[in-house]
């Protein structure tokens, strides 16, 4: 992978060319950047140029030996660890085949929940665990094999277990020879403030609307408003604009739950309405049956279709495009979504989301998302 593959802000990729021409490299670095940029790409083409022989002032060759295996994710001095299973004996190398072929389908550009359904553990809350930190003593251990710089790239470094992260700590500080880390976060503010103290932060800002429409531009080969369209209606999010085409099926199923869900809560208080709580109760399953990866994000989409009524209500269309189903519910919708009750929906919502991370009972917790929501409406 090199620089020139990799879809960020031209700054970020020459402050980090600069760190090597000056042979200022830290040798612990936290990326942070939201899920929908192209963060893991990025420190894969910065390990891959801070390991070749035939860096230019821009980039990596991309031809030689070394950066040819490094775009394989094959260099023996590239190592990845990233949220798996909990389980006896597991640790990211199980998953390693898997995590290669959707690097290697998705350009770098995937989500932790598409990660989580590649490999099957869509009920689950992945961890960085024990075994894994372990492994990865014995590798820091180890002279390189051909480059200069091991490289260890820690996608999602918020997971690694808050107990075993002391036994990391020591290495970051004092690693042995030419070993550089690469964290990688979504969520800042989940990382320990011990690891994140032991390391230099790496901002990747999300494409501003013209900057991504430019992006789009290039890589769809269409016209300006198409692209600047696209880049709006993505909210700005790299990977969503890229896959914008069709709708795909999770985002019509959560559409469809999403409808579902608002028009029980206004049932449930206005009487008139046909109401059956057998309805909810079969809605309650749906939402159940999804899995906790799926239902943080059909909250996510929630919260997402509250902001657009809000805006919209606003006039402040140019901000919400939406397909246009969306737009014909959004229109029907909006009067509901008022100054008085738009706060307690997000904190709902919100709260929700918090809920589902620390395990809550789905059951409850999507029963009592309806009634709320009800309360709400009223
Ligand atoms: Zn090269």
């Amino acid at each position: 992978m090199r620089f020139a593959d990799v879809l960020v802000p031209d700054a970020v990729k020459r402050q980090l060319v600069q760190t090597v021409l000056s042979g200022r490299v830290s040798h612990a670095q936290l990326f942070y950047g939201m899920e929908g940029t192209h963060v893991l790409a990025l420190a894969l083409a910065y390990a891959q140029y801070i390991n070749c022989p035939n860096r230019t002032e821009e980039d990596s060759c991309g031809v030689c030996p070394s950066c040819r295996q490094f775009g394989q994710l094959a260099h023996p001095d590239l190592h990845f660890y990233f949220p798996h299973p909990a389980g006896k004996d597991l640790s990211s190398y199980n998953f390693y085949n898997e995590w290669r072929e959707i690097f290697t389908e998705t350009n770098g550009l995937f989500t932790l929940n598409e990660w989580y359904r590649k490999i099957g553990m869509e009920n689950k809350q992945g961890i960085i665990n024990k075994d894994d930190i372990d492994l990865l003593m014995q590798q820091t251990a180890l002279k390189s094999y051909e480059s200069e710089y091991k490289v260890f790239i820690i996608w999602m470094v918020e997971k690694i277990n808050g107990q075993i992260a002391p036994k990391l700590l020591k290495t970051l500080e004092e690693p042995d020879g030419k070993t550089l880390f690469l964290l990688i976060t979504a969520n800042y503010d989940q990382v320990l403030n011990t690891i994140v103290s032991r390391s230099q932060l790496l901002k990747i800002n999300r494409f501003s609307t013209d900057e991504l429409a430019a992006v789009i531009q290039r890589k769809k080969n269409c016209d300006y408003d198409t692209a600047h369209r696209q880049a709006l209606m993505a909210e700005n999010d790299l990977a969503t604009a890229l896959r914008i085409q069709e709708r795909t099926e999770t985002e019509n199923e959560q559409f469809a739950l999403f409808q579902e869900m608002m028009r029980y809560a206004y049932a449930l208080y206005h009487p008139i309405r046909n109401f059956e709580f057998q309805s909810v109760i079969q809605w309650v399953g749906k939402m159940e049956a999804l899995g906790r990866e799926n239902q943080k994000q059909f909250l996510r989409y929630a919260l997402g279709m509250i902001r657009k009524c809000m805006l919209k209500n606003m006039q402040l269309d140019q901000l919400v495009p939406s397909v246009p189903d969306e737009e014909a519910w959004i229109g029907k919708f909006k009067p509901f979504i008022r100054p008085d009750n738009v706060s307690p929906f997000y904190t709902q919502l919100n709260t929700a989301v918090k809920q589902v991370e620390a395990n809550a009972n789905s059951k409850m917790l999507f029963t009592d998302l309806v009634f709320s929501i009800g309360k709400y409406l009223k």
